[in-house]
């Protein structure tokens, strides 16, 4: 019997604009899903801006939960659908499921540990032969490189290209894609470096990506969602860049500001016309050793931005106000900061202790005496806001914490306001 799957991808309630950003995720898995298991019918069922659509009906949903600001949702949409179908199997992994597998349990039939490639395969081996398992957990890691890339025709072409991604820079037709995924840095904040260590897709299939992508949407700029669009190491930066470039697209992306000048170079000859580089302060060196950032001075990240400047790459600096070991100098110290480096944007965002992150999972040790356990409370990994929105903050901290006197919420809110604004005024936020 051909078992009928759908892939859910849930609202997105925490962006300004979730129509923007693929479900790069959801694509992924829809394609090994449809690659993988024999005798299946996927579709993706899509969300975002769609709430109120009714669900088509399916044997199988999965939902693949990298932000645990999604799992509220979620948990519903699995309650509603078994009230209309109470024999539907719910399939979960992700981030989320990784970290608070317990909870999770409670509402998927079972849960895929890991990035779960393999445990897929089985999980649905097994649910045929009514043996499905409540917890699926690898012994070994699946490498991404041996998956092909997401199928994006699970999807209309207007949610697949858009002319967003690339507002600044012509507003040519952009989609975002994957040529890498986890990432060997800890800051205490995140929860995307799982797995813990870089992998990359292969040169040849990073063009053929490309391609793809051309050929299929008429992409002409490519938004990297990979965590470290400029990889720190010299041996795979040079595979991966130059694949890139032989795609001959423009590229954005996210980055560290951590790594030598010729890695940079090389973004700029591939493509790269801007990176979002992760700061996080410019308050102190303070903040970034307790947010354990792979570049600890502030000094090292204002060079960083002179080498990106210098080879023409646009940068937006990416601020987390409310840090752990921010002091109440921080809207002065990081106005200062932009007025030094003049960098081209600026994207400031809230902290929240995500749950798996170290904050989160240690909150005495970075004097948090409060983190909200409703998740519908939280955002993707920071808080971000538009005008008309409250900014979040789902935490407090105590008077006093290990590393010194803490901000209150309502400082911490002020600060962003502030800084919002001054920013706005200056056309640098985007
Ligand atoms: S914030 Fe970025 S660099 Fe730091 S651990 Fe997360 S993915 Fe890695």
């Amino acid at each position: 019997m051909t078992l009928q799957v759908g892939v859910v991808v849930p609202t997105w309630h925490y962006w300004i604009d979730p129509i923007k950003l693929q479900p790069l995720w959801e694509l992924y898995y829809a394609t090994l899903i449809e690659d993988h298991i024999d005798d299946v019918s996927v579709q993706i069922i899509d969300r975002r801006g769609n709430k109120d659509q009714p669900y088509p009906e399916c044997d199988v949903y999965f939902y693949w939960v990298m932000k645990s600001a999604d799992a509220f949702e979620i948990y519903d949409i699995i309650k509603d659908l078994r009230q209309l179908n109470p024999k539907s199997i719910h399939l979960g992994g992700g981030n989320h499921v990784d970290h608070l597998t317990d909870q999770a349990a409670e509402h998927f039939d079972a849960c895929l540990l890991g990035t779960a490639e393999g445990l897929i395969v089985e999980a649905f081996k097994d649910l045929r032969t009514g043996k499905l398992e409540k917890v699926y957990k690898a012994n070994g890691p699946f490498k991404f490189c041996e998956y092909g890339h997401s199928r994006r025709e699970f999807l209309p072409p207007e949610r697949v290209v858009n002319d967003k991604h690339f507002s600044q820079y012509g507003g040519v037709p952009g989609t975002g894609v994957y040529f890498s995924r986890g990432c060997s840095f800890k800051c205490s904040f995140c929860v995307y470096n799982n797995p813990g260590k870089f992998e990359y897709r292969e040169a040849s299939q990073i063009t053929a990506e490309i391609e793809y992508l051309k050929k299929n949407f008429g992409v002409k700029g490519v938004n990297l969602r990979d965590e470290v669009c400029i990889p720190v190491n010299r041996k795979l930066a040079q595979n991966y860049l130059e694949a890139i470039g032989k795609g001959d697209v423009i590229w954005r992306g996210q980055t560290v500001p951590f790594g030598d000048e010729d890695m940079v170079k090389l973004a700029a000859e591939s493509g790269c016309q801007e990176v979002a580089l992760g700061m996080e302060s410019a308050d102190s060196d303070e903040v970034l050793i307790l947010a354990n950032k792979p570049s600890k001075s502030i000094d090292r990240n204002k060079k960083y931005v002179e080498m990106l400047k210098k080879y023409g790459i646009k940068v937006k600096v990416c601020l987390i106000f409310g840090l752990p070991g921010e002091t109440e100098n921080v809207v002065e110290r990081t106005i200062k900061f932009i007025e030094e480096i003049e960098p081209d944007y600026v994207a400031l965002s809230g902290f929240d202790p995500v749950p798996g992150s170290p904050f989160y999972n240690e909150p005495e040790k970075y004097g948090l005496k409060f983190i909200d356990k409703d998740l519908s409370k939280h955002a993707h990994l920071v808080y971000r806001f538009g005008d008309e929105e409250d900014v979040g903050l789902p935490f407090e901290y105590d008077e006093k914490a290990p590393w010194g006197t803490p901000l209150t919420r309502d400082q911490i809110v002020n600060n962003i306001k502030t800084l919002q604004g001054w920013l706005r005024e200056r056309g640098m936020s985007y």
